[in-house]
């Protein structure tokens, strides 16, 4: 049609996984790239993340895609060019009694990929995290290379790298419908009028539903509401500890700022409407929170609580991520069903996706493991050496 607009590739979400995929784009030379975002960049899952970077994974296929996403982190001003605030403050994953096996076998499976790790004693775990009880601990691994960093400085920075290629970013701009015609993609509808393209991204975190319905894509997603919690260090404490996940306590935590430590705990199934979710931390989550926090460390008994939030995650059915070209639609590329583990992975799947849309097969990491047809096929996700509460790893 005369006088359309065109774009050559759309993505559709500015979170961390949509900026990264038009970053990578335009890196391997993808011309005229256009990212729409119905909001503001970061105002979905990313914004409001733990952004936690750790390797430790209880299958290879998520420890790989960390583990070349680190590579990235730690020398973004470098690759991508500005402040993605990665701290390598390091990681200790702790596990109950029961796991001790398990957890020898995932350190091992994570240094024969190449990453920096090993499992610890009761003793050196005392040493790298002062305060901490340790007579419930199983047992314990850590990386020293890992931590985290600031999920909306990473985010603003893809963009920027990707607008100086060439993207074009367009916020307050909403997808309302994936055009097709004959089982391809020929473009986007949106609040703005309408783009054809012959290659859709789709990134949308916990808002995909009215994206994929039409075009009668099931894959049993479902959005959460994740909250986190923030505590002052108390009188005495001024250790900038490291990152931890304990398996014990069900909780995450990380440094905040110079003197607090911010912490979230796993809940299971929080079902909630994306469009209409209550963005503040519930009174009884904090008292939650104070306990597991103080259960680690008991020092937090007391602590002072400073703040908290919630945001909207998307669950796939088995609690991995969906990275995929979908077979019945050409075109249509996605990253689905974050299942609130993707913000540390979230450079690698942005260039593999780029490396599949453009070199037509992603290079660096397999994602046939992040397969959409996995459900289908009757083969959902499962990992030998998990936890025990494998389907409730989330949001970390
Ligand atoms: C409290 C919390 C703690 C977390 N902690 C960690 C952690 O420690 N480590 C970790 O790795 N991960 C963590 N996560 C998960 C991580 O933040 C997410 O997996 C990741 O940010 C997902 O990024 P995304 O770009 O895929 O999705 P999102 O950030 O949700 O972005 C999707 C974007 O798409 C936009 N959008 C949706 N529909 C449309 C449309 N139709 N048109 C245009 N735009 C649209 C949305 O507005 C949104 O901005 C946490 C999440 C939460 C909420």
């Amino acid at each position: 049609m005369a006088g359309m607009r065109r774009a050559d590739v759309v993505v559709v979400g500015g979170g961390v996984n949509g900026a990264s995929t038009a970053y990578h784009l335009a890196a391997r030379g993808m011309k005229n790239v256009l990212l729409l975002e119905r909001r503001h960049l970061g105002s979905g899952a990313t914004g409001k993340s733990g952004a936690l970077v750790r390797m430790h994974y209880t299958n290879e296929a998520e420890s790989r895609l960390a583990l070349e996403s680190l590579k990235i982190f730690r020398d973004f001003r470098n690759i991508v060019g500005g402040d993605c605030g990665f701290e390598p403050i390091g990681f200790l994953q702790i596990v109950p009694a029961g796991y001790e096996e398990a957890l020898v076998r995932n350190v091992a499976r994570q240094q024969r990929l190449g990453i920096a790790t090993e499992a610890i004693t009761p003793d050196r775990l005392r040493d790298l995290l002062p305060g901490a009880r340790v007579d419930d601990v199983g047992a314990a691994a850590w990386e020293p290379d890992s931590g985290f960093a600031d999920p909306n400085a990473t985010t603003f920075a893809f963009a920027e790298a990707a607008q100086r290629l060439g993207v074009t970013l367009e916020t307050g701009c909403e997808v309302t419908r994936i055009v097709t015609e004959r089982g391809r993609v020929t473009g986007v509808e949106t609040s703005a009028g309408p783009v054809m393209a012959p290659v859709v991204v789709l990134v949308p975190g916990a808002w995909a539903a009215r994206l994929l319905t039409p075009l009668g894509l099931d894959f049993g997603l479902e959005p959460h509401r994740i909250q986190i919690s923030i505590f002052r260090w108390p009188a005495g404490f001024h250790t900038r500890h490291c990152v931890v996940i304990d398996a014990v306590h069900h909780s995450w935590l990380r440094p905040e700022g110079e003197a607090t430590t911010l912490i979230g705990v796993e809940l299971g199934v929080a079902h909630a409407d994306p469009d209409r979710f209550d963005e503040g931390v519930d009174p009884d989550f904090v008292a939650i929170c104070r306990k597991a926090l103080a259960a680690r460390l008991p020092v937090f008994g007391d602590a002072t609580m400073r703040g908290g939030w919630a945001g909207m995650i998307m669950m796939s059915a088995d609690g991995r991520p969906i990275i995929d070209q979908i077979p019945s639609v050409a075109g249509l590329y996605c990253m689905l069903g974050d299942s609130g583990t993707s913000f540390k992975t979230s450079p690698a799947i942005g260039r593999g996706l780029a490396e599949w849309i453009v070199d037509g097969k992603p290079r660096t990491v397999d994602l046939t493991p992040f397969r959409s047809t996995r459900f289908a096929e009757g083969r959902p996700w499962q990992d030998e050496d998990n936890y025990g509460r494998e389907r409730l790893t989330i949001s970390r």
